[in-house]
């Protein structure tokens, strides 16, 4: 898949604000620092772009981002900071809860968890939700270059177990660095929203 065109093109939490439905979206969701902005960066090759929504005041809704007229990726704000007021918790969840209830157009979900460690309970819960909407899911580890190869089949099987991964869904070995895996993404994405 070549990217023509990455833009950011707005944030938004509430439903009176996204984009109309006319383009299949796919949404990412992974725990705050985990790599989800470089994630976006490697994937749609234009660095900086996920920075413009970790400017203040962007961090708590939905950034749209369009790609090639064709397809939009949807960042989910970073969840699993310890100290975030339970306020925003609250508030934090119920945009996502809206938007993966009511979202026409939402054709998977990107879980972005880190290669090197067990996926932890936010994480589960996240998988759960999706599988509970009936979204399909791309788990996506990233951060391979980090692991020593005898990991990488241990690890793999050490998330599946952890989520209760569906067999259905797809796993992507993933790294920033390397831009690894970068092309099964964009396969797994186009193979879901065509559907
Ligand atoms: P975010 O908070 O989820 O958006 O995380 P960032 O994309 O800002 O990444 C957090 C940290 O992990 C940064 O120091 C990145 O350089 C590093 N990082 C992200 N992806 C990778 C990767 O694939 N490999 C390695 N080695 N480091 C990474």
């Amino acid at each position: 898949y070549t990217i023509k065109k990455a833009e950011f093109m707005l944030c938004a939490a509430w439903s009176s604000q996204w984009p109309d439905e006319s383009l299949p979206e796919v949404v990412m969701a992974g725990r705050s620092n985990v790599g989800k902005s470089s994630f976006i960066n490697t994937v749609t090759n234009v660095q900086g772009l996920a920075k413009v929504s970790s400017t203040p005041g962007k961090t708590r809704t939905l950034n749209f981002f369009n790609i090639n007229d064709e397809i939009r990726l949807v960042d989910v704000p970073g969840y699993g900071y310890a100290k975030v007021p339970k306020k925003m918790l609250e508030q934090f969840s119920e945009m996502i809860d809206n938007y993966l209830r009511n979202r026409k157009n939402l054709k998977a979900m990107i879980l972005i968890v880190d290669y090197r460690h067990k996926p932890k309970d936010d994480d589960v819960t996240m998988y759960d939700y999706a599988k509970h909407f009936g979204i399909p899911v791309i788990v996506v580890a990233t951060k391979e270059d980090k692991l020593k190869r005898n990991e990488l089949v241990k690890n793999e099987k050490l998330i599946k177990e952890t989520l209760d991964f569906d067999p259905s869904d797809h796993f992507v070995r993933f790294s920033s660095l390397k831009k690894k895996g970068v092309r099964e993404v964009w396969d797994c994405i186009l193979e879901l929203c065509e559907e």
